[in-house]
């Protein structure tokens, strides 16, 4: 069966990033409490975690997704996802843990409800494998 969840679908992929939740947390619209903050990303526990550690993490460049980069400028986009990886063992540092697993979903089919790129770093607990 197809892993389309409530909010991901097909009408939700073609959303402009500008218009969702996230960019409200990245225009400081809407307020949150904030894992890790710097110039390129902001960090957030996920409000519905699959485990003791769910924290999403988020370019402030809107994006829309991995597959949205030809849409974007790609030396920014490289400078924020590149800053994004670098900086998220210090992310999961502050969540107290040194072992989790990251996934960006891509598409309703994917799973993928928010239309503005994010990484989640998900872990507290042995994960199983394979992840579907
Ligand atoms: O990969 P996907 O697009 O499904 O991830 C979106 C995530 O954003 C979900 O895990 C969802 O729980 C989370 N979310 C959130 N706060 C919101 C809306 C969604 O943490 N207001």
């Amino acid at each position: 069966s197809d892993p389309v969840k409530p909010g991901a679908t097909e009408a939700n992929m073609r959303i402009d990033p500008k218009d969702t939740f996230f960019a409200k947390i990245v225009n400081g619209t809407i307020p949150v409490q904030k894992v890790y903050e710097d110039d390129y990303c902001i960090a957030f526990d996920d409000i519905a975690p699959v485990a003791p550690v769910h924290t999403l993490v988020i370019p402030k460049l809107p994006v829309g997704g991995v597959g949205d980069v030809a849409h974007v400028d790609l030396a920014k986009y490289k400078e924020h996802m590149g800053h994004i990886m670098a900086t998220i063992p210090h992310i999961a540092s502050l969540k107290g843990i040194d072992s989790y697993r990251l996934v960006i979903n891509e598409g309703a089919h994917a799973g993928q409800s928010v239309r503005w790129l994010h990484v989640h770093i998900i872990g507290g607990k042995s994960l199983g494998w394979p992840p579907y």
